[in-house]
C-alpha cells in the first residue's frame, strides 16, 4: 500500500504554509473548521468564472451547466454516504440549519406532553433547535448523562423512553469529548419503540465512512465546511417518506409547484426544502472536496489522524504536570480537550496563539456539558489529515513552556 505522505497532503493546503506572529502556523482547530485544499476553491473559482448563473430558473446554456453542477454534487453525496434515493439529500446553510428544519418541520407534529431524548454532549445547535418548540408546546427535553469516561450512560439511554418519546437526537461523535458514541445501538433501542432519530454527524463525516441505509437514521447531518469543503453548505439525510409527510421549512422560490393567493403547491423532494437561491457555487464545489477526500482515503486519513491522538494524549499525560484531559472513551476521534491545572482556558489558547499553534477554547458551543463537567470551558485541539507529529510536539513543547510559566 502507499505510504500516507502527509508533506504531500500539506502542499494541498496553502493554507497551511502561511506564518502567525513570525512562527509557522500549527492548526490545531479542525473540529471547529478544516482548511481548504487548492481543488475545492479552484471548483469555487471556476463556477464563479465559467457557470455563474441561477440554477433551475433558466433554459440558457449557463443556468443549466449551473444546475448541472449542483445536481452532480447531489448524486455524489447520495453515494458518498450510501443514502438510497437523491430524494432524500436536501442542501442546507449547514448542520445547524438541518437541525432547525427537522425540529421545526418535523416537530410540526408534536404535541404537548410530548418527549424528545437528546444528551448532556450535544452541542448548542442539537439543544436550541427543539426548545423553540417550547414556545408553543409543552415539549419535555430528557437528557442522557455521560460517565467519567465521556461515555454516554446506555442504561439511562434505555429507560428514557416512554410512551411520550417522540424523538432521539444525538451526536455520532462529540465535538468536545471527542467520544464516538454507539448510534448503531442507539437506532437500533429507538427503533425498537417506535422513535425516530436525528443524528449530528458534524464531527463524524469528516473521520469515518458514512452509511444511511446500514445505519437506518431517519435524518443525518453534516457541514461541508469541516470536511475540506466551502463554508455555507450543508446537508440534511432524511428518509424520504418522513421528507415527503413533512411541510416546508421555509417558503419562496425554487420549493413551489404553482403560487397562487388562494393557495400554494409544493415542489418534489428535494426542492420542497431548498427555498430560495441555494448556495450553487459553493454546492458545486463540495463535490471537489469529496473527490479529494476520495483521492487519499477516508480509512487512511482517519488511521492517520489516530495515531496523532494516541501519540499526543500519551505525551500530554507523561509530559505536562497538572493537566486533566476531558474525554478518555476508547472509541474517541481525533479531539483533546483539556485543561492545565487552574489555568483559564483563554490565558492557555492566547499564549499559543503567540507561538502560531491555533486551537479551540471556551465552552465550544456546549455550555450544559461544561456545566456538567463543572468546568467554565476547554482547550481544545483537534486533528485534520495534513496534522504532523511535529506539530503535536510543537504544541508540547508549547504547553510545557506555558505550564512552567503560569506556575
Ligand atoms: N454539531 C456539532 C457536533 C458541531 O461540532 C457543530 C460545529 N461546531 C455543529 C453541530 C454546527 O455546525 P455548523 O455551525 O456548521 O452548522
Amino acid at each position: 500500500m502507499e505510504i500516507y505522505d502527509v508533506e504531500k497532503i500539506r502542499c494541498d493546503f496553502p493554507s497551511l504554509q502561511r506564518e502567525v506572529h513570525g512562527r509557522s502556523l500549527v492548526y490545531l482547530d479542525n473540529a471547529a473548521t478544516s482548511q481548504t485544499p487548492e481543488k475545492v476553491w479552484h471548483g469555487i473559482e471556476e463556477m464563479y468564472l465559467e457557470h455563474k448563473a441561477n440554477v433551475h430558473r433558466g433554459v440558457h446554456t449557463l443556468s443549466q451547466e449551473a444546475t448541472d453542477c449542483q445536481e452532480a454534487t447531489r448524486r455524489r453525496v447520495r453515494e458518498y454516504i450510501n443514502a438510497a434515493s437523491e430524494r432524500e439529500i436536501i442542501f442546507t446553510r449547514g448542520a445547524t440549519e438541518a437541525i432547525n428544519l427537522v425540529a421545526s418541520s418535523f416537530g410540526d407534529r408534536f404535541r404537548d406532553g410530548d418527549e424528545i431524548i437528546l444528551t448532556v454532549m450535544e452541542h448548542h445547535a442539537n439543544i436550541v433547535p427543539w426548545q423553540l418548540l417550547q414556545r408553543h408546546r409543552d415539549i419535555k427535553l430528557r437528557v442522557v448523562d455521560i460517565n467519567d469516561r465521556g461515555e454516554l450512560d446506555m442504561e439511562q439511554y434505555r429507560s428514557l423512553f416512554t410512551e411520550r418519546t417522540v424523538m432521539a437526537a444525538f451526536a455520532h461523535v462529540s465535538n468536545v469529548l471527542g467520544t464516538v458514541n454507539p448510534v448503531e445501538e442507539m437506532i437500533r433501542i429507538a427503533h425498537s419503540h417506535g422513535v425516530p432519530v436525528l443524528v449530528d454527524g458534524c464531527q463524524a463525516s469528516p473521520h469515518m465512512r458514512l452509511d444511511m441505509q446500514a445505519l437506518d437514521c431517519d435524518f443525518y447531518t453534516f457541514s461541508a465546511h469541516k470536511m475540506y469543503g466551502p463554508t455555507g453548505i450543508g446537508v440534511l439525510y432524511g428518509k424520504e417518506r418522513w421528507l415527503e409527510e413533512m411541510p416546508p421549512y421555509q417558503g419562496g422560490g425554487e420549493m413551489i409547484g404553482h403560487v397562487s393567493f388562494e393557495g400554494t403547491t409544493y415542489a418534489e423532494l428535494p426542492f420542497k426544502f431548498e427555498a430560495g437561491t441555494p448556495d450553487f457555487v459553493g454546492i458545486a464545489a463540495f463535490s471537489d472536496a469529496l473527490d479529494y477526500i476520495d483521492s487519499i482515503g477516508l480509512e487512511r486519513m482517519a488511521a492517520h489522524e489516530a495515531d496523532l491522538l494516541r501519540y499526543t494524549t500519551a505525551r500530554l499525560t507523561a509530559e505536562i504536570p497538572g493537566i486533566r484531559i476531558f474525554g478518555t472513551a476508547p472509541h474517541k476521534s481525533a479531539v483533546i480537550s483539556f485543561l492545565i491545572g487552574d489555568e483559564h482556558p483563554y490565558d492557555v489558547g492566547m499564549l499559543l496563539d503567540t507561538q502560531g499553534i491555533a486551537v479551540r477554547t471556551g465552552h465550544h458551543c456546549a455550555q450544559p456539558l461544561m456545566e456538567r463537567l463543572g468546568i467554565p470551558g476547554t482547550v481544545r485541539a483537534s486533528f485534520a489529515a495534513y496534522n504532523t507529529r511535529r506539530e503535536a510536539d510543537l504544541l508540547i513543547e508549547a504547553l510545557k513552556r506555558i505550564a512552567s510559566m503560569l506556575g
